[in-house]
């Protein structure tokens, strides 16, 4: 699934290419997309307009047009924004029509992604306030701010960091490469770091999306760049999916387990395993 490096990766590739085109067709191939919304409802509101930004919030991808009107686009699963596909590429689901004659499609093999529309920035401050929690890039994702969210809860810090209401942006594999950076055991309760390890786990949450970012991303599964290009950062995780693999720390050899309902990947010797009281 695209995480927060993954879709900016997309939107550093798209918003030179989008910014300032008028929208001259939305052809929504299939309507589960845009649920509730109609195929006709969602063309008419954008259709024809100009669009003056493409912004990300957490996972999402903010189509800004002209008369804030806000297209929300999730990538979910296997989500792909192309830039002058393949007229016969496969997964088609929606496909947007440039004035300069480019053209951009979203494709989606397991069709989880979404397009949903916020009209007005008031409506759009209220979509993500009930959905996203703190943007964890730019210095707003601290120790203490971490702390204050996580007192109280017994659940695994890794469930915590996927939950999109604390952190937005972080999922399965920049969860598994941060606690591994900030050496916090996936399962250790949420609310039971020590103040140090609030902070480490902040800096290194920051750290690894970064790493992602500066690779272009990560190609597991369906991810691609809009030109079709893969990422790289697969190449550089730490645990994520290097079970029976040495860990480049301290040599020992690297787990998976389940923790927050996800496979998860870890270091037990640079990572504690916490006692079971
Ligand atoms: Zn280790």
């Amino acid at each position: 699934m695209p995480e927060l490096p993954e879709v900016e990766t997309i939107r550093r590739h798209l918003a030179p290419r989008l910014e300032g085109r008028r929208l001259e067709a939305l052809a929504v191939h299939d309507p589960r997309w845009c649920l509730p919304l109609t195929p006709d409802a969602l063309a008419g509101a954008c259709g024809g307009r100009r669009v003056e930004r493409l912004d990300r919030r957490g996972k999402y991808l903010v189509m800004a047009f002209e008369d804030d009107v806000f297209l929300l686009m999730h990538l979910r699963m296997t989500g792909t924004l192309l830039f002058e596909p393949a007229v016969d590429e496969p997964y088609r689901r929606v496909t947007f029509g440039l004035d300069d004659a480019h053209e951009l499609a979203f494709c989606d093999p397991r069709r989880f992604g979404t397009g949903e529309l916020a009209l007005g920035p008031e409506a759009l401050t209220a979509f993500f306030a009930a959905r996203l929690g703190i943007e964890p890039l730019g210095g707003a994702l601290t120790g203490p701010v971490l702390r204050a969210l996580a007192t109280g809860r017994r659940g695994p810090i890794k469930a915590f960091l996927l939950d999109q209401r604390h952190v937005a942006g972080v999922g399965n594999i920049y969860a598994d490469e941060a606690l591994h950076r900030a050496g916090v055991h996936p399962l250790r309760p949420a609310g039971s770091l020590r103040p140090g390890q609030y902070a480490a786990l902040a800096e290194a949450v920051a750290a690894a999306l970064q790493a992602g970012l500066d690779a272009g991303g990560a190609t597991i599964d369906d991810f691609r760049h809009p030109d079709g290009v893969s990422g790289a950062f697969q190449h550089e995780f730490l645990v994520h999916r290097r079970r029976g693999e040495a860990c480049g720390t301290c040599g020992t050899t690297i787990v998976k387990f389940v923790a927050g309902g996800r496979g998860t990947y870890a270091c037990e010797r640079c990572q504690p395993r916490p006692r079971v009281r």
